[in-house]
């Protein structure tokens, strides 16, 4: 079957290696000059089902209010950029804070990520591929005791799910993670996930398409989609500037800008982008810098160990595409990083970058069918696209070639917002 896949973010990119390995004919139309250049370029670089929480829960709501007006807060709320989009996803997010909510939703992205995790493991053992990984787990610390007391009693929860998450007190963290000795005083504890992992998202992203492309997959670079032609119950072709592109099936994999691309169609996606930042820090010569990734909850911070580099990445800010590096925010997150790794590295040469999460009401990604019988959904991955991107792409691949998926895709669909 002839299979047309739009973008090549490291979702899209997942999804057109599965379904090469299933027989199909692909083409990939991504508007950039290659693979992994928007969202998946420089994300926090952690492959973490273990840390698998929704944003939406009965505890984010007191801290989203404590947070409001601060320039310095994990969320920032830009109200001027808002749109009736926001305010209903916003509408749509509140109805997800419950804990009866979290605990399906929290559930459903562990579906997902689990069986990505070990999509990926298996990719990784068949090809070889390498992308800085480190699969020494993820060690998440809290500063805050009430806060730890919490990601404890999560725990509970987690491990029945079959997770090992295992609580640490602030020593055993230094054991597992020596660069943290520095601010050892300051932890309340830590949870480490032993069986989660790190890596660079991008070199992944670029090093899996160039594995599809000597297995056939056709590229078409510099290629905006600017429309779906649909035909009744079908969509038709992809309209670009080069003319239509035509194919059996369609899978929309275009990030932030699924939405816009499905609305013609009269599919409402819920999703909106929520930027975040991260600084890619060079390490020679430093001895300071982690080996395991490292999860610092009080600012809401993620840290990847990425062969010579240290990834810092963090907070969100609802604030439309605008893809503007804020002064102050990359100040702000250079100085969490510096605070934690005083050592790391040479902070002065860090590289600034900004992406947009596509985030979901209930952080379930959008996966499977539509209404449209040859359109699929491979989209919404929000702050875990990394982790769950080989099981969403396999998944896809089954449906499309009528095999039955190896998980239920219950409650993962657009079915769920209608
Ligand atoms: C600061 C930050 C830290 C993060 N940390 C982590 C982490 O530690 N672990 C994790 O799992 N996730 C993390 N994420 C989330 C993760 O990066 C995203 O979920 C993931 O990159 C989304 O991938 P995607 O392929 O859906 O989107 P993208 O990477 O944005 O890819 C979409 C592609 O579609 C293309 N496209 C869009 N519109 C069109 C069009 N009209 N025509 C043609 N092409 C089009 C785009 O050019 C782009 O290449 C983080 C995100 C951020 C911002």
């Amino acid at each position: 079957m002839k299979v047309v896949v739009i973008g090549a973010g490291v979702v899209g990119t997942a999804c057109a290696w599965y379904l090469a390995e299933a027989g199909h004919e692909v083409t990939v139309v991504e508007r950039r000059e290659g693979a992994g250049l928007e969202t998946s370029f420089a994300n926090g670089g952690q492959v973490s089902p273990c840390h698998a929480e929704p944003w939406a829960n009965p505890s984010v709501l007191p801290k989203v209010l404590k947070w409001l007006g601060r320039e310095d807060a994990p969320l920032l709320f830009r109200w001027g950029r808002w749109d009736p989009a926001l305010w209903a996803w916003c509408l749509r997010f509140l109805g997800n804070c419950t804990s009866g909510r979290a605990a399906i939703n929290t559930e459903r992205t562990l579906r997902v990520a689990l069986y990505s995790r070990a999509c990926l493991g298996e990719l990784r053992a068949a090809t070889g591929l390498a992308y800085d990984q480190q699969t020494r787990g993820i060690l998440h610390v809290y500063r805050d005791s009430r806060e730890f007391a919490h990601a404890c009693a999560a725990s509970e929860v987690m491990t029945r799910h079959g997770l090992r998450r295992q609580a640490k007190t602030p020593a055993e963290c230094v054991t597992i993670e020596p660069a943290l000795a520095a601010v050892a005083g300051e932890l309340a504890g830590g949870i480490h996930t032993p069986d989660d992992e790190s890596g660079d998202a991008h070199k992944f992203t670029t090093g899996l398409a160039a594995l599809a492309a000597a297995r056939g997959v056709n590229y078409r670079w510099n290629t905006p989609v600017l429309g779906l032609a649909r035909d009744g119950d079908r969509v038709s072709g992809l309209v670009t500037a080069s003319g239509t592109i035509t194919a059996d099936r369609y899978v929309l994999a275009a990030g932030c800008d699924s939405p816009a691309l499905a609305r013609p169609l009269g599919l409402r996606l819920p999703l909106v982008p929520a930027k975040g930042y991260s600084i890619t820090v060079p390490v020679a010569g430093h001895g300071g810098a982690p080996l395991v990734s490292i999860t610092d909850d009080e600012h809401k911070m993620v840290y990847s160990r990425l062969g010579d580099r240290l990834r810092a990445a963090g907070t969100a800010e609802m604030t439309g595409h605008d893809l503007t590096l804020t002064p102050a925010r990359i100040a702000m997150i250079t100085a969490h990083a510096r605070a934690l790794f005083p050592d790391a590295g040479d902070y002065g040469r860090a590289e600034p970058w900004t992406g947009l999460r596509p985030v979901t009401p209930d952080s379930v990604p959008l996966l499977g069918v539509t209404p449209l019988t040859n359109l699929f959904l491979d989209t919404g991955h929000g702050t875990l696209g990394w982790t769950m991107a080989c099981g969403s792409g396999r998944l896809i691949a089954d449906l499309v070639s009528g095999r039955p998926p190896a998980i239920d895709l219950d409650g993962l669909g657009l079915a769920r917002f209608a």
